[in-house]
């Protein structure tokens, strides 16, 4: 199970998606090559996100931009061009090539002629085209040098291939033209005879000729997913700077290893729960049409890494755990001890759906209905305000909500040892506490 089979039909292509930590130097680029090398008798989609954190460091020009510093977007943007021609300097020495100077070029003008822009626009909106920078540089360097050590390959704009409406920051896929449009660009291209290798960008997409979009932070597995979709791809592996994905946060747990196969429901409930295994988003086009999904290390190619299909047979065979810290419980009960009722219940939802706070766990009983969610900032407060209006509301801070996905007896008593349980629900496959240290 080397990241998709090797023995494969020629016609379908693999999707393949390398992360920022991937790019994020001179070093990274060239292992980047070396795996794209080895499959380059497929046909093969490579889907690159921004090098490094190029990302968060757009964003901040974005952010200068908004409060009309003009002369520090500039200036910040500069550096990230420059990071860029540092990263090109060392990848191809004197001898960058042409081609890829004036696409530098040409990108980076664009975003200083939106830092001139007037203000007419929503702040989304310029966040796109500022921020989307960030994959064109990357994909067109990732082309580049990949032609430089005889992978020849076809630079692709997904501008042109993955189309959204106007939601700026978190746009929606429009799927028939989406799917359109790819068959259209990409599919004459692939031959019978010989293998194809395009290089594309994640996170960012079209809206029309003029307007970027982007599809949300860390979109990039979404993308490749996308691209999966419309391509009918054989498969689509991201490779990452883990062994692929473990069954717990290895900041917090030196024992967690890695899971070998589970299902894309088994993929999507552990999301849920708070792993950062793959978007959930991710997990759909692919589920829809059974396309497999390896998450493999880049820097350890070889290796199996983790397989994720329809195949829901091995999913209990690891236990999973999950930790989301700093929970707020809040305690509501009707001010009058009456039965909070399905009536209390829906107008209690409404209040967090409108204030935008994810409820993580609830449980309620007669006459009590609690809830964690995530210590956040002043809307908590506000909502917690508007609450008492009309419930007596108690609250608990600095908790641990602590998931389990196919637990046993011992797991459990070991993860909650010495700790106090403030709230417990189980099911046959799942139990979760909220525990106090
Ligand atoms: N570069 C984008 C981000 O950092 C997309 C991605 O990495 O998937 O959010
Ligand atoms: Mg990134």
């Amino acid at each position: 199970k080397i990241a998709c089979n090797l023995a494969t039909l020629k016609m379908k292509s693999k999707v393949f998606k390398f992360g920022g930590a991937s790019t994020k130097n001179a070093e990274g680029v060239r292992n980047l090559s070396e795996i794209v090398k080895k499959y380059s008798n497929h046909n093969l989609i490579v889907v690159i996100s921004a090098m490094g954190k190029n990302t968060n460091a757009l964003e901040e020009v974005w952010k200068m931009f908004l409060v009309k510093n003009r002369q520090k977007a500039k200036e910040l943007f500069t550096e990230i061009v420059n990071d860029h021609y540092s990263l090109v300097l060392e990848l191809f020495g004197e001898q960058m090539p042409k081609e890829l100077d004036l696409q530098l070029k040409r990108f980076a003008d664009y975003v200083f002629e939106v830092l001139e822009m007037g203000f007419v626009q929503k702040p989304g909106y310029y966040y796109d085209q500022i921020v989307s920078v960030g994959e064109l540089f990357s994909s067109a360097i990732v082309s580049a040098y990949l032609n430089k050590v005889d992978v020849i390959n076809r630079f692709l704009d997904v501008r042109k291939l993955i189309k959204t409406d106007y939601s700026f920051q978190e746009a929606k896929v429009d799927w028939p033209r989406t799917v359109e449009q790819v068959k259209s660009e990409i599919e004459p291209l692939i031959t019978n005879t010989s293998s194809s290798v395009f290089v594309t960008q994640g996170f960012i997409a079209g809206a029309d000729q003029l307007s970027t979009t982007t599809l949300g932070r860390e979109g990039s597995d979404y993308s490749a997913a996308i691209l999966a979709y419309a391509l009918d791809a054989e498969c689509v592996s991201v490779w990452k700077d883990v062994a692929g994905l473990l069954n717990a946060d290895p900041r917090y747990f030196p024992y967690a290893k890695k899971i070998k196969h589970i299902s894309y429901k088994e993929a999507i409930e552990l999301a849920y729960y708070g792993a950062s295994v793959i978007h959930p988003k991710t997990v759909q086009p692919l589920q829809n049409k059974s396309i497999p999904l390896y998450v493999k290390s880049f820097l350890s190619p070889e290796s199996s890494g983790t397989l994720i299909d329809s195949n829901t047979q091995d999913d209990g065979k690891t236990a999973s755990y999950i930790v989301r810290f700093n929970q707020r419980l809040i305690s509501l009960a009707s001010k009058d001890f009456s039965f909070v009722v399905e009536e209390n219940l829906s107008d209690i939802f409404k209040h967090f759906a409108e204030a935008g706070i994810r409820i993580n766990i609830m449980q309620n009983s007669a006459i009590n209905f609690s809830v964690s969610v995530d210590e956040v900032s002043v809307d908590l407060e506000a909502l917690i305000l508007r609450l008492q209006e009309k419930y007596q509301v108690k609250y608990n801070s600095n908790l641990s909500l602590l998931t389990i996905r196919h637990y046993t007896n011992d797991l459990i008593g070991e993860l909650t040892q010495n700790k106090e349980i403030i709230l417990e629900q189980r099911t046959r496959n799942t139990v979760r506490f909220l525990l106090r240290d």
